[in-house]
């Protein structure tokens, strides 16, 4: 019998030929550690060096990133004047000499000691005449001979070089043997992919590229389809376990809160709302994701599903990640269902009783919280909407029937789990202020049904975006505040980033009001709004500012979500770099909500090529899905997935953005797999990776029958 791949977990290091206590000392040091032939095996090359196609130093030009391989000729370690190390040194490739230099990295003078051959990665730049790189990544790759070279990923801790990893990973591999491959023949035609084994060590010692390429495809889908098995799984096992409450969809309630909107909902909100009617009336819990550009209406979507669960005699929850946030969305739910009543028989004169509408945030006092838990558990509050707050035990609600969670990938899926849980089998849907890209939707979420919010309410005009760089432009944009406002409308101030603390914040967003009370904006009716204004006050500013009282908001990014004032027609952005491209496109989405042309300041630099690359992006377009293909592309999927799936899954190759394809027909094939065999009974390899390989915390959940 061959081995299965997780079966090389059980095999520590030091079982190989040739890995005494030293060695597996230094692998221990890796992070994460290397312990097992399963880590060794899956210690996959970072890049490989094609020595018959390597770039010659006299061939580089200056600005280009370039990979050399060369000796080290000379090894000079100075002080800078601040006391700094700088490491220069000069290295050879026998067709020229390039000047490497290291700052704050004094180590690097005994890592590279006159003769040691390595790989420099990095970008030539000019100094002084001659070419040279600042801070390249440096390979070591001791005399590794070959064609193709692997470079694998290091650690300065270990003091490996890329040479004895791949001696250690050779000898793992003869060790494993030819591991068992979970995928048939039928399925690796379908989808394309050599056999396991094969690819495992070509991975490792491809003799051309094409090989290399190959072996990454099979490695790649072999992840993403592990992954996905577990999200479908789940998807699969929520919907077989749970009984699902059956909503009465259609009632006085909804109709009446549609009857009180002063506009018709857009063909994409119907839809919407299709769908999740579907799933409240259905007998399977809803486990849905609403996905909506800025500006595209979740909110009334949301409040919708929520009024179906509470006019069948359910409550439901609304959770945000912030108290701001949860505060922004109280006010506004509160103003939409103002009015409306719910049946409370026997309760009341009429056997009716006003909608009840609580916030329940760490800002709760004691007092007011018991209250709260007490009318709660009571029946009677119908909509609760907070914070994590909602997930501490003394939380109880009578009947939880619908769980709505605003989370901008904030939430982890235990702590949907943990609100879930309030109730017996509540329904739910997350909403995402922030669009994100198919692909990291399908794996971010890959347990929930998907609907789209692809339209905007008719009637916006777009807004005009300009990144205005330096002093001119920032002067005609403080004269487009005042022009608009001359013009009877309105305008918001967003103040810089401060990640310190919300105090520190507070008092810069104080200090920026007076000095535009001063400067640019005297003479306007300017208002401060940020986190530490108390919420009566705050309340009092927005219900100001709403009436037309206030010319120009100055804020911090408090006003991101829920203020909605279509008479604002011009926002300034300050230090527009310190924000990522979805906040900006979330802050920029609080003007151009009414008739009027409408625009977008972006003050600042772009102090990086990165920031720059950001701001030119949320100038040039206002489509959040494709800012948000941009913002993957130049973030990585490290920070998309977060943490929490980045850590948890075994993606070690996979890469959202060069595999999106591959990630699709990954779900496709899960999709069909557990179509016919649920439970992956009879593919006991594959059932045997997502148990040993993604989710062993979950594993039983999943197998369960
Ligand atoms: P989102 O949360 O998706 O960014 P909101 O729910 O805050 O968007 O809605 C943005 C604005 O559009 C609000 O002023 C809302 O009242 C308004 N709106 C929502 N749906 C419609 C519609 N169908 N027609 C016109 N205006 C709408
Ligand atoms: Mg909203």
């Amino acid at each position: 019998m061959p081995r299965t791949l997780s079966s090389l977990k059980e095999i520590p290091v030091t079982r190989l030929a040739g890995v005494a206590t030293k060695k597996a000392e230094a692998l221990g040091l890796f992070d994460p550690a290397i312990e097992t032939v399963f880590d060794l095996v899956t210690h996959y090359p970072r890049r490989y060096i094609d020595r018959t196609n390597q770039a010659m130093i006299r061939d580089l030009a200056v600005g280009e990133e370039a990979m050399v391989l060369a000796r080290v000729k000379r090894n000079a370690t100075r002080r800078t004047r601040q006391g700094r190390a700088l490491v220069e040194l000069d290295v050879f490739d026998g067709s020229s000499y390039l000047r490497c230099t290291f700052f704050n990295q004094g180590w690097r003078g005994r890592q590279l000691p006159v003769g040691t051959e390595a790989v420099f990665f990095g970008k030539v730049d000019m100094y002084r005449g001659r070419r040279q790189m600042t801070n390249p990544v440096v390979d070591l790759i001791g005399d590794k001979t070959g064609r193709i070279i692997p470079i694998y990923p290091q650690s300065e801790k270990a003091g490996l070089t890329t040479w004895d990893l791949a001696g250690l990973i050779e000898e793992a591999l003869r060790r494993a043997g030819e591991v068992a491959d979970p995928l048939d023949d039928e399925w690796r035609q379908r989808l394309s992919v050599i056999d396991r084994a094969r690819a495992l060590r070509q991975i490792h010692a491809p003799d051309t590229m094409g090989d290399a390429r190959e072996a990454r495809r099979r490695l790649v889908v072999d992840e993403l389809l592990r992954l996905q098995l577990t999200l479908v799984m789940r998807k699969r096992a929520i919907e077989r376990e749970a009984k699902g409450l059956r909503h009465e969809v259609e009632g006085p309630l909804v109709e009446r809160f549609w009857a009180s909107l002063p506009f018709r909902l857009t063909k994409a909100q119907r839809r919407a709302l299709g769908e999740i009617a579907a799933d409240l009336a259905g007998p399977h819990p809803m486990h849905r994701l609403l996905q909506g550009d800025v500006g595209s209406g979740k909110t009334v979507v949301a409040v919708t599903a929520l009024l179906m669960a509470v006019q069948g005699g359910y409550q439901g929850a609304l959770m945000a990640p912030t108290e701001v946030l949860a505060e922004q969305h109280a006010i506004v739910v509160r103003r939409m269902l103002e009015g409306l009543v719910v049946n409370d028989p026997g309760q009341s004169l009429f056997d009716e009783r006003p909608l009840r509408v609580e916030l329940l945030t760490n800002r709760t006092t004691a007092g007011e919280r018991s209250r709260l838990h007490a009318a709660l558990a009571g029946g009677d509050v119908d909509v609760l909407i907070g914070t994590h707050a909602l997930l501490t035990e003394e939380v109880a609600f009578s009947s939880l029937g619908l769980v709505v969670i605003d989370e901008q990938h904030r939430f982890g899926v235990e702590q949907r789990a943990a609100l879930r849980g309030k109730g017996t089998d509540p329904d739910v849907l997350v909403m995402t202020a922030t669009p994100i890209p198919r692909t990291a939707a399908m794996t971010v979420y890959g347990d929930l049904d998907m609907t789209v919010l692809d339209e905007l309410p008719p009637g916006r005009t777009p807004i005009e975006t300009s990144w205005a760089r330096g002093p001119m432009a920032e002067a005609a944009a403080w004269d487009r505040v005042r022009a608009e406002v001359a013009a009877g409308h309105q305008g918001y101030v967003v103040c810089p980033l401060i990640e310190e603390s919300e105090k520190i914040q507070a008092r810069s967003a104080e200090e920026e009001l007076q000095r535009l009370e001063a400067t640019e904006l005297a003479g306007l009716r300017l208002a401060l709004l940020h986190g530490r204004v108390p919420a009566k006050e705050k309340e009092a500013t927005m219900a100001a500012f709403r009436a037309g009282e206030i010319d120009v908001l100055v804020s911090t990014t408090v006003i991101e979500v829920g203020v909605d004032v279509p008479n604002a027609t011009v926002m300034v952005i300050e230090d527009a770099d310190r924000f990522g491209i979805a906040q900006l496109h979330q802050l920029r989405g609080r003007v151009g909500r009414g008739g009027a042309v409408s625009y977008c300041f972006l003050l600042g630099e772009g102090a990086t090529p990165v920031g720059e690359a950001r701001l030119a992006a949320v100038e040039r377009s206002t489509d959040g899905f494709e800012l948000a293909e941009v913002d993957l592309e130049l973030r990585g999927e490290g920070t998309i997935l977060g943490t929490r799936q980045k850590g948890r899954s075994d993606l070690k190759l996979a890469n959202l953005r060069r595999d999106k394809e591959l990630v699709a027909r990954a779900r496709e094939a899960a999709f069909a797999i557990t179509e016919a065999d649920p439970k992956l009974r009879s593919r006991p390899l594959l059932a045997e990776e997502v148990r040993e390989l993604v989710e062993p915390d979950e594993a039983d959940f999943l197998f369960k029958s």
